[in-house]
């Protein structure tokens, strides 16, 4: 299967597709944006501690990429980063128990 998301840092993103190193992520919402280098979809997201995850949207699963494009449509950027931070409370928590 190909990978269809990467966990980076913002001063460091490779991409998941062409593994290819690049600097300067212009845009970090949850919008389509493209890897500078490979051109292929990709949604890029900020996570606390300087993390940010890249979604290839053409490699994910149909289920999770219904919940982006649902996301995309239904939230605007406030909303979707409200969601965000309670999904990683809800991680948070997992991952202590
Ligand atoms: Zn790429």
């Amino acid at each position: 299967m190909k990978n269809w998301y990467k966990i980076n840092n913002h001063d460091k993103n490779i991409c998941g597709n062409c593994e290819v190193e690049f600097e300067g992520l212009q845009t970090l919402d949850h919008h389509s944006t493209r890897c500078p280098n490979c051109n292929i979809e990709s949604i890029w997201f900020y996570f606390e501690r300087g993390r940010t995850l890249q979604i290839i949207p053409e490699n994910a699963p149909k289920e999770f990429l219904a919940f982006i494009k649902w996301s995309q449509k239904e939230l605007d950027e406030l909303e979707f980063l409200e969601l965000i931070v309670s999904f990683e409370e809800i991680a948070r928590a997992i991952n202590k128990s």
